[in-house]
Order: structure tokens, then C-alpha cells, then sequence
């Protein structure tokens, strides 16, 4: 019997966790572990429901995919198969993309420091807009795109006062970011004014994200509201209205059972429907572009890994190591972010212990999971661990120089390795040796 878990997730008959198809243990042994595996056909599902959104609402819209959520070349390609933008913040991020063959003209290049190499590069390479985050880029992009003949199209990064995480709105008059330009000390209205001189500059729109893992909509139409009191007035002095308003990212996913996202149909209707509210006779709707990351890869993704050392303290806490971590996963430590975990080898066992996931780096704060409900496990077990599908490759480091996992694709039954394991020996591709002159000083 094959029993559903989540996404394309099952049980297979040999008490295995499978995902798309493919028996995770297989995968283990197949290509070691650590081992980040997506599956496919939920990062499609997920690309359909945003655009359908969209299409439901009967606006013109990009839905672009962070991938700074998760960056390789096999992912940018499956974004431009299912009709996806891309964001990208920095010249790897592009080369990425450009080197995946990605359309150009759907590129947005993010960034509050952008060199002028990377805005050369990208300016080149034709990419569709630059989303310029303060009045140094701006002249510097102007410059630059003068110089080769070239016209540059601009959204204006805004911080609207207004940051959302997950159930928490905090309300700031002059948003304390290094991001973007202040609404409220009328630094977007200067930079509006600037950008529409410059005859190398095609200002598009303004673009705001006001934060991560949102679970409610409210925050998303207040930034609207508050950005739209300020274009009502721009509108009356300048005759100004945006192309483009870009809302940003950050929709929420489940990491555990205290996470219970919105379908992401509802965020979409709900911004689309404050932006109507407030165009009044005059404006018009602009074409309304997103950036989702986590929400489109988090929860396709989990991590494999293998079992190693237990420790017990008495009567405190039960530790069980895995050959990853902190390597593999920053989240844990970086933000306290909070998993959900299972024996991948043993899926028809009850979950009666209760174990603290430690990675194996050496620092105390390398820990996975605190207090686990898992199955009995002892050493060579599989564990996988679930929504790690963003923020995890892509701040993946060689702390204690540990290689970087590889990266399996699963989708209808079948494998694809679409990132290989790190060697030793790429651990010391940069690494130059000691002079012999200085050695024998
Ligand atoms: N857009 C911008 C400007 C961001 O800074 C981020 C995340 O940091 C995103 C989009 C993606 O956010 P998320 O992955 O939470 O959807």
C-alpha cells in the first residue's frame, strides 16, 4: 500500500519515504548524504497556482522567481519552463541564469550594492530591469547605460514603513533598512523626479517587499494603501503613475505544524483588489509583478541524512548526530528556524522517541531540530528532514570543510542529479600553497 503524505510524498511498500515516485533510501545510497532532493512536480504546482491567480484576476503580471531561494541551473530552467520572471541580486546570480539560458528580457536585477561590473554585465547581457535601490545606483546606472547607447529599465526600490513577518506588523515612520528609498522622508519622490529626467533611464514603477514567511494579507494591502496615498498626489503634481508595482515575495510555507500558510490564491486576489480600490477615475491598473522564493521551492525540498553518534544526557535530552548541518542548513542557527523530521527507513514505526538533531560542525549551535518527536534510530538510519528546499543549498557553506551536498531532482519515478557532490578536491581548487621563499625565512 502506498499511503499520501504531502506533495507527491508517500509511503512505499517497504515502509520507505518516496518522493515523486523514487524511494529516498535508494536515493541515499544512490548518491550519499547529505542530499538536498526536490520534488519537481510540487515546484510546477506551485508556479501554476501563482499564475493562475493572476489569470483569475485578469491582470498583466510577472511572477518572478527568487533565486536566491535556490540558484543552480537546472532550477532556473524549470522556472522558464512553467513561464516564471527571474530576480537575481548579484553577477552570480546572473551568470547563473544567463548560463541556463534564461530570457533575458524576464531578468530583474536586484541589490543595495550592485559594482559597476555587475551593472555592465547586465546591461550587456540585456536584461529586462534593474530594480535600483538608492540614488548612488541611479547615477551610476544612468552613466553607465549613456555610455553604451543604451536605455535602462528602472523600478524604484521603496520602503514603504511597513514590515510584515509572519503574524507581526510593525508600522515605522522612516524605515531603519539598508534597503531602498524612503517613502515617508520623500526620498522616492526625489528619485521619481530624477529618474524621469534622465534620458537613459526608463523608470518602470516602484517595487517594495515588506518581509518574510507571511501567513496573513493585511500586511500586503497596507503597503498598498500607504504607497497609493503617495501616487494619488504624484498623480495630481507630476501627472506620475507606475507601469509596474512590483509587491515583492514572501509568502509563507509550512515548515511545521504550527505553520498554516494561505493558498497563495488569496494573497494574489487580495493585493490585486487593493490595488483597485485605490486607482480612483484617473489611474490606470499597472501590470502587477511578485517575487516568491521559499514559497515556490521550500516545501518541494528536503534534506537526507545519515545517522551517526547518539548521546544521552540523563534525565535532559537525547542528542542524535547526522552527517550535515549547519553546512548544509544555516537556518537553524541563523534564525532559530524550526523543522519537522522523519526516519526515512522506518515510516511505518511509531514516532515514541524524542531526539535533539545535531549537526556535525563544531559548534555548540549546530543543531538542526531541539526536541524531535521520531522513530527509534540508530546509526546508518536515513533521516530526512522537510521544507529545506529554500535558503538551504543556496547559504549552503564548507564550514569545518565540509563539501557542499549534491542536489537530486525527482519528478514521475525518476532522478536527475542536477547539482554534484562537492569533492575534497574542490575544497582546494582556490587553495594556493605557502611560498618556499617565506616558508624558509
Ligand atoms: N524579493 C526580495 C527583494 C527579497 O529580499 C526576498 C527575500 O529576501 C524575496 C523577494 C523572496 O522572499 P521569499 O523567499 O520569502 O518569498
Amino acid at each position: 500500500m502506498i499511503v499520501n503524505l504531502y506533495g507527491t510524498s508517500a509511503i512505499s511498500e517497504e515502509g520507505h519515504l518516496s518522493v515523486g515516485g523514487v524511494d529516498t533510501v535508494k536515493l541515499s545510497q544512490k548518491y550519499g548524504t547529505a542530499l538536498y532532493v526536490y520534488d519537481v512536480a510540487m515546484i510546477r504546482e506551485k508556479a501554476r497556482a501563482f499564475r493562475n491567480a493572476f489569470e483569475q484576476e485578469k491582470v498583466n503580471y510577472q511572477v518572478a522567481y527568487a533565486s536566491k531561494a535556490f540558484s543552480c541551473m537546472a532550477m532556473i530552467q524549470l522556472a522558464e519552463e512553467e513561464g516564471l520572471s527571474l530576480d537575481v541580486v548579484s553577477g552570480g546570480e546572473l551568470y547563473t541564469a544567463l548560463k541556463a539560458g534564461f530570457p533575458v528580457e524576464r531578468i530583474h536585477f536586484h541589490g543595495n550594492n550592485k559594482s559597476e561590473a555587475e551593472i555592465r554585465m547586465a546591461l550587456d547581457a540585456k536584461i529586462g530591469c534593474f530594480v535600483v535601490d538608492n540614488f548612488y545606483e541611479l547615477t551610476l546606472l544612468e552613466q553607465l547605460a549613456e555610455e553604451k547607447n543604451v536605455v535602462a529599465n528602472v523600478l524604484l526600490r521603496i520602503t514603504p514603513g511597513i514590515e510584515a513577518h509572519t503574524h507581526d506588523y510593525i508600522l515605522t515612520g522612516q524605515e531603519d533598512s539598508k534597503f531602498g528609498f524612503d517613502l515617508q522622508s520623500g526620498q522616492v519622490e526625489q528619485a521619481i523626479v530624477q529618474a524621469t529626467s534622465m534620458k537613459a533611464i526608463h523608470l518602470l514603477g516602484l517595487h517594495c517587499h515588506i518581509g518574510s514567511q507571511i501567513f496573513e494579507t493585511n500586511g500586503f494591502v497596507m503597503a498598498i494603501e500607504k504607497i497609493y496615498r503617495y501616487l494619488a498626489r504624484w498623480f495630481e503634481l507630476y501627472g506620475y503613475e507606475p507601469e509596474v508595482l512590483n509587491l515583492g515575495g514572501g509568502f509563507g510555507i509550512r515548515y511545521t505544524e504550527e505553520d498554516h500558510p494561505l493558498p497563495v490564491g488569496d494573497y494574489i486576489a487580495a493585493m490585486v483588489n487593493a490595488v483597485r480600490a485605490q486607482l480612483g477615475n484617473e489611474m490606470k491598473i499597472p501590470e502587477i509583478w511578485i517575487e516568491p522564493g521559499r514559497s515556490l521551492v521550500g516545501e518541494a525540498g528536503l534534506t537526507l541524512y545519515t545517522v551517526g553518534s547518539h548521546k544521552k544526557v540523563p534525565e535532559l535530552r537525547h542528542y542524535l548526530a547526522v552527517d550535515g548541518g549547519m553546512t548544509d542548513n544555516l537556518r537553524p542557527a541563523l534564525y532559530q528556524a524550526k523543522y519537522e523530521a522523519t526516519i526515512a527507513n522506518r515510516m511505518n514505526e511509531p514516532k515514541e522517541q524524542v531526539y535533539s538533531v545535531a549537526g556535525k560542525c563544531c559548534e555548540s549551535g549546530d543543531m538542526l531540530i531541539w526536541d524531535c518527536k521520531l522513530q527509534s534510530a540508530i546509526a546508518g538510519d536515513t533521516m530526512a528532514v522537510f521544507s529545506t528546499g529554500a535558503y538551504g543549498y543556496s547559504m549552503a557553506n564548507n564550514y569545518n570543510r565540509l563539501p557542499r551536498p549534491a542536489v537530486v531532482f525527482v519528478e514521475n519515478g525518476e532522478a536527475q542529479l542536477v547539482v554534484k557532490r562537492e569533492s575534497f578536491e574542490d575544497l582546494i581548487r582556490h587553495d594556493l600553497p605557502l611560498k618556499q621563499a617565506i616558508i624558509s625565512k
